[in-house]
């Protein structure tokens, strides 16, 4: 079992003057400002006020609290498009002790920062992914950025769930260089998916859509022995669509997935789990082209267009599919939400999961884009059971997969 951030703290002798590095996931979505590219704003906060709860015990307990986070994929040198300045503003108006931001991840900024840090104080390092070290696939030298992150603390806590599922250096290799704990976002986020994977009260639906096809297809492969039920929609359903013989036009499509896609189906009939494809499809003569959107029959989506949400049947037929089930699992969006036109078979999956919350059932949102889905179509957090912060680690997770992230504080 990894430690919690008390059996930490008696580890080493109290939290108070300790400088902590704390790896979270800041990696909020983000669109210009008034200043343009240079000045952009958060257009999300959700991974920020999750991050509050650990970064506020630290503070509290007198840490010199110094957080590592990224921003994006720049390509491992600084890049002023993916600062994490717009994230650490939006902590420090979130937050009630000091926030402050260092214009480097290990360098004299950084260096600085943590030395003048006073009991309590938090400092942003800027983006970890600004260091070549951090996402390189050879040992020697996530290790040597690593080592670089060490030097700056006395402690490490792990608390980005959402890059829990990567083996970086400020995730995985860091863990081995310092004395570590779980933070308790990670903490919580765990308690969830226990609750998904161990014994799921029955009825159990999982709703997957968004645009990562291949991503998404493997954790099928796991649900299909837990799940009673799996609608599919977004991106991935129009390799279910060709799969069953129907041309899909311009519609996202992985050819080389519809043998496995096949297979799929052919489990889920033998293991009695039903599945629920769209039977109306909105599309568009190109992609986000509103002004033609139109709905057209699953099996007949006409070959100059591509299909960018479920129809308005196959909503109310999702809704239903969701209504009596007493845990839900959704992750990905089922059509190109961030248009109006294209956000009603989004809308109708999140509005049957706050039913299921409702009625005394577990409903859980996971996914970056599906958690930012909910929020911008007006949801509240609580009408869910839980919004997970991590898309690709709760699937990795669900897959049964082992997430070395996790792992390596000894999970
Ligand atoms: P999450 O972040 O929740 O895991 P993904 O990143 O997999 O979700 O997918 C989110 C994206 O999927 C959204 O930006 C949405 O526009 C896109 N999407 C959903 N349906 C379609 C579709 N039919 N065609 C293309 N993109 C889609
Ligand atoms: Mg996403």
């Amino acid at each position: 079992m990894a430690d919690t951030i008390e059996q930490l703290a008696e580890k080493i002798g109290g939290l108070a003057g300790r400088r902590v590095l704390v790896r979270c996931d800041l990696n909020v979505p983000l669109e210009d400002g008034p200043g343009g590219s240079e000045d952009r704003v958060v257009t999300d906060d959700g991974r920020i006020r999750a991050s509050l709860p650990t970064l506020t015990k630290l503070s509290r307990a007198g840490a010199r609290v110094l957080v590592l986070a990224h921003l994006g994929r720049p390509a491992g040198a600084p890049d002023p498009a993916y600062s994490l300045r717009p994230a650490a503003e939006r902590l420090a108006e979130l937050a009630d002790f000091s926030v402050g931001l260092a214009t480097d991840t290990v360098g004299p900024s950084a260096q600085a920062m943590a030395a003048a840090a006073a009991d309590g104080d938090v400092v942003v390092l800027e983006n970890v992914r600004f260091n070549p070290g951090e996402t390189s696939k050879d040992d020697a030298e996530r290790r040597a950025f690593a080592a670089q992150l060490a030097a700056l603390g006395d402690a490490f806590v792990s608390d980005g769930f959402g890059v829990v599922h990567r083996k970086q250096a400020s995730v995985y290799d860091l863990a081995q260089l310092l004395p570590h704990a779980m933070g308790d976002l990670v903490a919580a986020e765990i308690d969830v998916l226990e609750r998904l994977t161990e014994t799921p009260e029955r009825l159990y639906a999982v709703a997957l859509g968004g645009s990562k096809v291949s991503d998404k297809l493997g954790v099928i492969d796991n649900l299909l022995g837990k799940a009673d039920r799996l609608l599919i929609g977004g991106g991935m359903v129009f390799t279910f669509l060709a799969a069953q013989g129907h041309e899909v036009g311009k519609s996202l499509l992985e050819t080389d997935q519809i043998p496995t896609v096949l297979g799929y189906l052919d489990r889920a009939r033998a293991e009695g789990v039903e599945i629920v494809l769209p039977t109306d499809v909105v599309v568009a003569d190109s992609f986000g082209d509103e002004s033609s959107a139109r709905v057209v029959a699953a099996d007949a989506i006409p070959a100059e267009t591509l299909g960018l949400d479920i129809g308005p049947a196959s909503g109310a037929a999702f809704a239903a599919a969701l209504a009596d089930a007493r845990t839900v699992f959704w992750n990905g969006p089922m059509g190109v939400f961030e248009q109006p036109a294209f956000a009603e078979g989004t809308r109708a999956v999140a509005q049957a999961l706050t039913g299921v919350t409702a009625a005394g059932g577990l409903s859980v949102v996971g996914g970056g884009d599906s958690a930012a889905a909910v929020r911008t179509l007006g949801f509240a957090d609580d009408a869910f059971g839980h919004i997970s912060t991590g898309g690709g680690a709760s699937l990795e997770y669900l897959e049964g997969k082992e997430l070395p992230g996790l792992t390596v504080l000894g999970e």
